[in-house]
């Protein structure tokens, strides 16, 4: 297992580090690191990771030059809350 800081917090304790299976014989379980909940299966993290990425990158484009942009959308676990909304 490795320990990494994700831009993704624990939905039980809100921490943004998490262990990371690293061989294919691990089980593919991201766990956090602070409260040892686990968190998520590393294929849904990293289809979560994916339209995070979509996410920010298509909002940087058409908003690059704002500064407050954060205060105006919903925060960071809300957007998560609402991408396993769509997904289910
Ligand atoms: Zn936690």
């Amino acid at each position: 297992m490795i320990r990494v800081t994700l831009d993704l917090t624990c939905s039980i304790c809100d921490h943004d580090q998490f262990f990371l299976p690293v061989r294919a014989e691990e089980i593919q379980q991201i766990r956090c690191a602070n409260c040892t909940a686990f968190k998520c299966y590393s294929a849904d993290l990293e289809n979560t990771m994916i339209a995070l990425n979509r996410d920010r990158n298509s909002r940087d484009s058409s908003s690059r030059d704002s500064n407050s942009r954060d205060e105006r959308h919903p925060s960071r676990k809300e957007r998560l809350r609402q991408d396993r909304a769509n997904a289910a």
